[in-house]
Parts: C-alpha cells; sequence; structure tokens
C-alpha cells in the first residue's frame, strides 16, 4: 500500500513555548495594569513518581509564565477530612486563583467527594461537575486540562475539524468523554462528527480506519497499530506509559498508545510521545488558571 511518510509533527514543545510566551505576555500586562500575578495552588499525596513530575513540571511551568504557586503536600495516610478541610480553605482564599488535586489518590480517599468540593470558579483542571456540564452545553467553564490542550495545539496548527470524522478511543471523565464533546461541539475547532470507542467496543479496527482524526487516550502502550489508521489521518496520542527499561538512568521510559514508527508515515499529522499532548496539558491548565485570575468564567448571575 502507498503511504504518505511525509507526516507532520505534533510538535508539543514547539506549540506549548508559543502559547506559554502569550500567557506570560497577558501576565506582565495584568502586573503593568497594578494587578498580582494569577496564582496556582496544587495539592499532592503520597509519593507517586509520576505525580510527582508532572505536579514539579506544572510548577515550573508557573513560574516561567510569571504565575505564583504553592504546592500543598500530604503524606498517603492523611484524611479525607483534612484533605477537605485544605482544599476548603483554598476555596476561601482570595489570594489564590486556581487549585488542583493531582490524581491518583490513596484508595481510602473519594475522588468524586475531593472534586466536588473544589470550588467551581478554581477548578482550573475542568473535573468538577458544574464545569463539565457547562462544557456540553457550550457555555463559558473550564475545559478539562488535556482536551482543551489539544484543541489548543489543532487551532494553532490550523488542523480542519469540521465535518470530519473524529473517532476517540477511551471514555474517561478526564480525557475521552469530554473530548468527544469538545470535538462535536458547534465551534471551531469543532463541529466533527464523533464515535466514542471504550473497552467494551467491538470490531474497533473496523471503527478506527474511518477516522480522519483519531485520538487515543487508552494507557496501553502502543495499543494503535498501522492497520487501525487511515492513510492521511490525523493521529493524536494522549497515553502516558512508563515501561521498564533497564536501560535508561531512571529504569524506565515513556511511550504512548500508538506504534509511532509504523503508523507515522501513514498520517498527514502525529503526535509524539513524549513531547506532544503532555505538553499541551500544561497550558490548557496555565490558561484555565489565568481565566481564573481575570474572572473571565461567572458561576453567579
Ligand atoms: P482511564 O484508564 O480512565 O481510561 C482508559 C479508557 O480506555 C477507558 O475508557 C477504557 O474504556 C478504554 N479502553 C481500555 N482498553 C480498551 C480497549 N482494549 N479498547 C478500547 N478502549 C479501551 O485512562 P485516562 O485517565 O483517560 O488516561 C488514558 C491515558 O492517557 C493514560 O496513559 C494516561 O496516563 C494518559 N493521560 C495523559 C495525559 C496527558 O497530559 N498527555 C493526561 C491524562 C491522561
Amino acid at each position: 500500500m502507498e503511504t504518505t511518510s511525509t507526516f507532520r509533527l505534533l510538535d508539543g514543545k514547539a506549540i506549548s513555548a508559543a502559547y506559554r510566551q502569550d500567557i506570560a505576555r497577558e501576565v506582565e500586562q495584568l502586573r503593568a495594569a497594578g494587578k498580582r500575578a494569577p496564582h496556582l495552588s496544587a495539592i499532592l499525596v503520597g509519593a507517586n513518581g509520576a505525580s510527582e513530575t508532572y505536579v514539579a513540571s506544572k510548577i515550573k511551568n508557573c513560574k516561567e509564565v510569571g504565575f505564583e504557586s504553592s504546592l500543598f503536600r500530604f503524606p498517603d495516610t492523611v484524611t479525607e477530612a483534612e484533605l477537605l478541610d485544605k482544599i476548603n480553605s483554598i476555596n476561601n482564599d482570595s489570594s489564590i486563583d486556581g487549585l488542583l488535586v493531582q490524581l491518583p489518590l490513596p484508595k481510602h480517599i473519594s475522588v468524586q467527594r475531593i472534586t466536588e468540593t473544589i470550588s467551581p470558579e478554581k477548578d482550573v483542571d475542568g473535573f468538577h461537575p458544574l464545569n463539565q456540564g457547562r462544557m456540553v452545553q457550550n457555555l463559558p467553564c473550564y475545559l478539562p486540562a488535556t482536551p482543551y490542550g489539544i484543541m489548543l495545539m489543532l487551532e494553532h496548527e490550523g488542523i480542519t475539524t469540521a465535518g470530519k470524522h473524529c473517532v476517540v478511543i477511551g471514555r474517561s471523565n478526564i480525557v475521552g468523554m469530554p473530548m468527544s464533546i469538545l470535538m462535536s461541539r458547534n465551534a471551531d475547532p469543532g463541529n466533527a462528527t464523533v464515535t466514542l470507542c471504550h473497552s467494551r467496543s467491538t470490531d474497533l479496527s473496523a471503527i478506527t480506519r474511518t477516522a480522519d482524526i483519531l485520538i487515543a487516550a487508552i494507557g496501553k502502550p502502543r495499543f494503535v497499530t498501522s492497520d487501525m489508521v487511515k492513510e492521511g489521518a490525523v493521529v493524536i496520542d494522549v497515553g502516558i506509559i512508563r515501561i521498564e527499561d533497564s536501560s535508561t538512568k531512571s529504569g524506565y521510559r515513556i511511550t504512548g498508545d500508538v506504534d509511532f514508527e509504523n503508523v507515522a508515515p501513514k498520517c498527514s499529522y502525529i503526535s509524539p510521545v513524549p513531547g506532544g499532548v503532555g505538553l499541551m496539558t500544561i497550558v490548557g491548565l496555565l490558561k484555565n488558571t489565568l481565566r481564573a485570575a481575570k474572572g473571565e468564567v461567572k458561576f453567579s448571575f
């Protein structure tokens, strides 16, 4: 079969840098107008290596664009009540604009209770049901950071989504489900015809082969193989999986949901892992925090 072989890389490093520069410029403008810098708080529970890395990267990015940030650490023995207290005190602290609680949490803590206790006005991860409900109705809200980052990536690269068939694999509340909503909304990017696939979908390959835009958010290394992809498709890999690798210093390496080497030659665009969506998630988070600081999303009338 003839292959495209001239695919373009959706370079998260370059695209996120461009957005971060715009954000930094806006922070300067806020400060020049006598306002304080946006302030993001993060809560980190336990000592999960991946979570440590994600939170450190979020804090570093805050610094780079001129945001204030604060990190609250708790041991994995923390009680749910203690965490809820901390969330409530941050909710009531007018010097903090955005709050995220890094997932996963220990099993004795209800993710739903934590998510719903964060004030929707500070919910810069976009996980609160009020924000997700507003997203569905195309109303002002904080979009979940990863799907938001992907939309910004598509917008930056001028990729047409209207009228295209978009297949999303994965239906989590934080990636797959909101991704399918955003791609189908009457907006630009958006206006795609969307199929949402999941672990109970049958004949997945037959569906994915009809995708103009294929978004994989599964968490299974190299799950999407070249026979599942249409010639010329746009492929976006959300997966971040740590694979043991004794040849690296850390003892592991990061891979995605897509068999990049074999899929890329068939694509018009493809995002790499690492260096793709992960960096855009941080942009989504920073943009939400900036919007929070500017009071752009109102929850009371
Ligand atoms: P999840 O485990 O909550 O959801 C996985 C989804 O994959 C489920 O909806 C399930 O139905 C689907 N699935 C599983 N096996 C399948 C199969 N055989 N066929 C079809 N569908 C199947 O995961 P999540 O939180 O959405 O994360 C998915 C991946 O994305 C993970 O690797 C995660 O680390 C990564 N992630 C990356 C970012 C980022 O910034 N790049 C952000 C969040 C999550």
